[in-house]
């Protein structure tokens, strides 16, 4: 797709916006007297709005760390903001419609709700495999987005690379990759096809890997005629001067090592599961999670809260029956998860 046809998937409405310019935007410069804002002089830490040089140095640190280019990124208060975005740009409500796999993350569906956009699934073949061409034949001249979850919440698994880019290059809209999980995944991200493929979103988040789920940021990863109209649809601050400091300071941490240990108890975790009488299936996981399906799965998720460990039940999404979703946490925590379990049969 080239990006003219990427322009015209754009509504018309927000084509011709005229967006808000805030006064950090008019004046750039750090050093003045300050009258241009109505904030309130007297400091105390917070009186003025989020420096937006201080926005600018988180989104370079982030761009250097993904390697791409700063103007190829936004950065959204949680990949959840970078997801109603993509609705209230490319879809026009009661018209368009959206196109997403299943079972997958509830935000799309949600959002899709929330701006009056029809929502249709297509559900994952066997063993939770894409179904690269009944997605695009659920496709018409109405269809703006197609989201595919890859590594995939609930179900774990990462979707082959070759698949998506087949998506990417045949689907008439944008292709939205929410790549949430990618650091534990054996699958490379697509990060570096956005230059190639003007039609193609990845999503990215601090919440899972890098640890920072309470700061609420996420990232948008897209051509510039993309990330430039994203700037333009958001709320002026959409991120908080707190959020932005802390995540400047976090995000040198080196996560190899969690990403590691977390990779390496999944595995350890899954092989224990794997063991037990009632576990009927765990699904391979290119995730932080794993998807377990077991005999009387209700019950399991009762009798496990009763001992004070908090899993996800997923018993009633369609295409998850009987399946809990298990997050991996430390190995003391996963000691306990494994001895509870074993103490059942
Ligand atoms: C957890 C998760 C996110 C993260 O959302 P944030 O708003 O960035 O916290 C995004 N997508 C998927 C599929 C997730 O599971």
């Amino acid at each position: 797709m080239t990006i003219e046809q990427v322009q015209q998937l754009i509504r018309p409405n927000i084509l011709a916006l005229k967006p808000y310019s805030t006064a950090r935007d008019e004046y750039k410069g750090n050093i003045g007297i300050y009258l241009d804002a109505n904030e309130n002089p007297f400091e105390n830490g917070y009186n003025r709005y989020p420096s937006t040089t201080l926005k600018a140095q988180v989104r370079s640190t982030i761009a250097q760390k993904k390697d791409v280019n700063p103007a190829r990124l936004f950065l959204g208060n949680g990949s959840d903001e970078a997801i109603d975005l993509l609705f209230r740009i490319f879809c026009r409500p009661g018209v368009d419609n959206v196109i997403s796999i299943a079972p997958t993350y509830g935000m799309y569906s949600v959002c899709a709700a929330i701006n009056d956009i029809e929502y249709r699934e297509v559900m994952l073949g066997q063993e939770f495999s894409l179904p690269v061409d009944e997605l695009l034949g659920a496709a018409d001249a109405q269809s703006k987005l197609l989201f595919v979850c890859s590594p995939n919440n609930p179900t774990a698994n990462a979707f082959p690379y070759e698949q998506l880019i087949t998506l990417v290059k045949q689907f008439p809209g944008i292709v939205v990759v929410d790549e949430a999980y990618i650091d534990f995944s054996s699958e490379p991200s697509m990060v570096e096809l956005i230059d190639e493929y003007p039609n193609l979103i990845v999503l990215q988040t601090l919440s899972k890997a890098y640890g920072l789920a309470g700061l609420r940021m996420g990232i948008a990863f897209a051509h510039e005629c993309i990330i430039s109209v994203f700037e333009q649809v958001k709320y002026p601050y959409n991120i908080g001067a707190d959020t932005l400091a802390l995540a400047q300071r976090l995000l040198d941490v080196d996560i190899t090592s969690q990403v590691q240990t977390i990779i390496a108890e999944r595995e350890r975790v899954a092989a224990a599961l794997r063991e037990l009488p009632y576990v009927i299936k765990v699904y391979p996981s290119d995730a932080n999670f794993l998807l377990v399906k077991t005999e009387r799965s209700r019950e399991l998720y009762e009798y496990l809260i009763a001992r004070e460990l908090i899993v996800r039940d997923r018993t009633h999404t369609p295409g998850c029956e009987s399946t809990l979703r298990i997050t991996i946490g430390m190995p003391e925590e996963n000691d306990r998860l494994i001895a509870e379990l074993r103490a059942r049969d």
